[in-house]
């Protein structure tokens, strides 16, 4: 029988150990593996190439995506540094404008360096996209929705778009997780994750992900994975396995809060603007509802301005003010100084990132405390306290 992700989530193939009937994946912590004889090698022989605890999870995210393979790494930087070593030098990539801050970094200070070239485009317009493939394009990379504007990438009119150019495409699914969008699907061909954010859902492992279904497309990662070697150790491997396992629960309840605070967050006469992708009136509404389940527990609201941003930080008592996002915990991140630190004014002012707008990544926390909470650092606005 097949079951749904929701239910596959908790009865993998990995769900008991085959050699004593534990309800939990054993961190093995061997680097080297004992080898029958010299030109017979066992099933793992260095840990770098292979471990058992991290396999477990890699086949875990691998069906989790309707993949064929899955590859852990040390975080979801070394995941998507990974993935672009596909690329060679004189090869051009096209990547979203607003892209994850940390792959806009390596994208302009390090791929450039090594003779990767690179053009931004609105990913939302695949005009916009077809009009930057060059001869050399190799790579189309995603990132639906993005970070924090929430905008939305028609996926399958862009993997049209890449087939007819023969390159490759690459989607960051951090913010809805496969159990609200499987980009591989779409016809994506390569995933990729912080599996620190929703994936963990703890705030207590760094980690990223990657997977892909097609075989020579896997060979290549698995070399690039062992080559680089940014392996996720046993011990975050098993973190990640148990966030996963109730990956789908903490989605649906913090998407369901996320929709609610999106309403409320509207009714404020101290926000200016709210960006959801579940918002009816949200550009990319219609075309996240096709292509996804939901529209995930991140949203980003705009106040008047910086004060104002610093006077609800200081007031609020619930979410954390953190870099990060995807926890149990409600997280309030402020994107010009900490996820997009790494754009000058210019570039955030392009993408929308003004001085007043603040993220917010909703927990398990119960939505009318949340609300309770934001109402009254919102009235501190109002009354100029938390001001210094
Ligand atoms: C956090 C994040 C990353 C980077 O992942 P790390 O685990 O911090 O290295 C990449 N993409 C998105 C969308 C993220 O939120």
């Amino acid at each position: 029988m097949t079951f749904s992700k929701q239910t596959s989530l908790l009865h993998s193939k990995h769900k008991t150990d085959p050699a004593n009937g534990a309800v939990s994946v054993p961190i093995q912590h061997a680097s080297t593996f004992d080898q029958p004889d010299i030109d017979d090698f066992g099933r793992y022989d260095y840990a770098r190439g292979g471990n058992p605890t991290r396999e477990a999870l890699e086949d875990i995210i691998a069906d989790l995506e309707n993949g064929t393979h899955g590859f852990a790494f040390a975080s979801g930087m070394a995941a998507i540094s990974t993935t672009v070593m596909l690329l060679s030098k004189g090869d051009h990539l096209v990547i979203t404008d607003d892209v994850y801050g940390g792959t806009f970094r390596l994208t302009t200070k390090v791929l450039h360096r090594q003779g990767i070239d690179h053009t931004f485009v609105d990913m939302t317009d695949p005009q916009a996209v077809r009009a930057a493939i060059k001869p050399n394009t190799k790579m189309i990379y995603m990132e639906t929705p993005s970070n924090p504007t929430m905008k939305v990438t028609p996926i399958k009119e862009i993997v049209a778009i890449a087939e007819e150019h023969n390159c490759l495409t690459a989607l960051d699914n951090t913010f809805l997780t496969p159990v609200l969008q499987r980009p591989l699907d779409l016809g994506v061909d390569i995933v990729v994750h912080s599996a620190t954010k929703f994936i963990g859902g703890h705030s207590d492992v760094v980690a990223g992900l990657v997977v892909v279904k097609d075989e020579e497309l896997a060979a290549e990662i698995g070399f690039l994975q062992n080559c680089f070697g940014a392996i996720l150790g046993p011990q975050d491997s098993w973190l990640i396995m148990r966030g996963l396992k109730t990956l789908h629960t903490r989605m649906t309840v913090s998407s369901n809060a996320a929709a609610i605070l999106a309403d409320w967050l509207k009714t404020r006469p101290e926000v200016k603007k709210v960006y959801y992708p579940g918002l009816p009136e949200h550009p990319g509404h219609d075309i996240n509802e096709a292509q996804a389940e939901g529209a995930g527990a991140v949203l980003s609201f705009e106040l008047e301005n910086k004060e104002a941003v610093r006077s609800v930080v200081q007031a609020v008592e619930l979410p954390v003010f953190a870099v990060s996002l995807g926890a149990v915990e409600s997280i309030l991140s402020y994107p010009p100084t900490m996820s997009h630190a790494a754009m000058d004014d210019e570039e955030r002012a392009e993408r929308g990132i003004t001085d007043g707008l603040l993220r917010l990544s909703v927990g398990l926390e119960n939505t009318d405390d949340l609300i309770a909470d934001l109402t009254q650092a919102f009235e501190k606005i109002r009354a100029g306290e938390g001001v210094e």
